[in-house]
């Protein structure tokens, strides 16, 4: 049986975040990863994908971007390489191609079973990523065998869809990313507009993520909404990080010749029932976007900070006039649907009694009701970054004192 104080499960950058805050506080610990360090972006990122975060955001306790692109995107090569130099520069104790079969109570801690040993810990941080797995919704199963449905931790480039047409479910980042690469490279491709918050990559001459870190949005905490399950549940940010810094919205997509439709409400065969709700939706982000460029023009104006003057947008909703109750894949010669619909989680493997009746994981700020079990990565676990790459530090940081001061209480008992 091996033993250590502390086991990270997945070698992402909340595993390797959470390693180096436990290193820099002496708690001995092992990371345990079922395949390579940052598998997630190796095996599930498309060849085109850059972060929507400009680098200047890659920050990490006690490491961060140094090059000499501080404003531009990294490619996932580049993400994987700088996750790479992380590991050795935390000397982490990352133990690859190892498995986390189950994890269960043992005395006062845990016993974790692997495919590569037992081992046991007096505390266990799950850190296996809020982008799990896809969500794709039960109308999928409705649909023709024929037509071949994919999502999007399986799509790498436009070449590997069979010909024609494409619909993609989704308008977040990464739907309209992939319609975009699709629709580029000489397919029809049709875009079911759910729920999306739109942002333009820029807004008097800075990027919008500057404006929002300035403005305190990111590192806002739970306390700051009035409704954390609807905050966790917003769609992720309408933005793509592309070398020219270009924005990528619904008007750009229609200009490219993308044709907007509604949610996909069911599915028979090869045809597709719509909602009639694309003005509503669409609407609905321009307002909301409208609000977060007001909120910045009045920091401007508060702070006296330097600033273009303000670039004017155009509403995106009379785009969507006009749409389709129901779409005839066979007529409209659309034979592949990509699933751009969000992502849940599964632990399969934890046998402890912390999961809520949709599978989640119980917590506060990451503390779950089993004492010793931890959660680090989750949409707004702590503050509306924790997901992200630049605010899973601050999380890994409450979670190592709390761990470290549990041990302490433990000594002194
Ligand atoms: C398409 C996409 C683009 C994104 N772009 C950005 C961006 O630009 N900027 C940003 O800040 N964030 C971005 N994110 C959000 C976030 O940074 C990523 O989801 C990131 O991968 C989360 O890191 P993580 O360490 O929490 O989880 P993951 O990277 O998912 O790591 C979890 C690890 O756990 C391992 N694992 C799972 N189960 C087990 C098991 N049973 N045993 C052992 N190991 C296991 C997995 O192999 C994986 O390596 C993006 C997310 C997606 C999906």
């Amino acid at each position: 049986m091996l033993q250590t104080t502390t086991i990270i499960i997945g070698a992402g950058q909340a595993g390797l975040a959470m390693s180096r805050c436990l290193s820099e506080l002496g708690v001995e610990h092992v990371v345990l990863e079922r395949g390579k360090l940052a598998q997630r972006w190796r095996s599930h990122s498309w060849d085109s994908l850059r972060l929507l975060t400009p680098n200047w955001m890659t920050r990490l306790p006690g490491f961060q971007y140094d090059g000499h692109d501080r404003d531009g995107f990294m490619s996932v090569p580049e993400l994987i390489a700088f996750f790479e130099r992380y590991a050795v520069s935390s000397v982490a104790p990352v133990l690859t191609d190892t498995t986390v079969q189950s994890v269960e109570r043992s005395g006062n801690g845990f016993r974790v079973v692997t495919n590569r040993g037992v081992w046991t810990a007096s505390s266990v941080v799950v850190a296996t990523g809020y982008c799990d797995l896809p969500a794709v919704p039960a109308a999928s199963r409705g649909l023709a065998p024929s037509v071949r449905q994919i999502v999007p931790s399986d799509y790498r480039r436009p070449e590997q869809l069979p010909a024609g047409g494409v619909l993609v479910v989704g308008a977040s980042s990464t739907g309209v990313q992939l319609a975009d690469e699709i629709q580029r490279s000489g397919r029809q491709v049709t875009l079911a507009v759910g729920r999306h918050t739109r942002l333009p990559r820029s807004y008097r001459g800075r990027d919008i993520l500057w404006w929002l870190d300035q403005l305190g949005v990111l590192g806002q905490g739970v306390d700051a909404v009035q409704n954390i399950e609807r905050s966790r549940h917003q769609p992720s940010l309408q933005l793509v990080g592309r070398p020219d810094h270009s924005s990528l919205d619904l008007a750009v997509l229609h200009d490219r010749g993308v044709r907007l439709v509604g949610r996909v409400r069911d599915i028979d065969g090869r045809r597709v029932s719509l909602a009639d709700d694309v003005v509503a939706t669409t609407a609905a982000a321009d307002f909301k976007m409208a609000e977060i460029l007001m909120r910045i023009d009045q920091f401007i104006a508060a702070t006296g900070a330097a600033a273009a003057s303000p670039e004017p947008f155009n509403p995106t909703w009379p785009l969507a006039a006009d749409t389709p109750d129901s779409l005839d894949l066979k007529d409209e010669r659309i034979n592949t649907v990509i699933w751009a619909t969000g992502y849940r989680r599964a632990y399969p493997w934890l046998r402890l009694p912390v999961l809520t009746a949709h599978g989640e994981i119980t917590h506060k700020g990451g503390i779950t009701p089993e004492v010793g079990l931890y959660v680090l990565g989750l949409n707004f676990q702590r503050r509306r970054n924790s997901s992200f790459i630049d605010g899973v530090g601050h999380d890994a940081w409450v979670i190592a004192q709390e761990i470290e001061q549990s041990m302490a209480r433990v000594r002194v008992a």
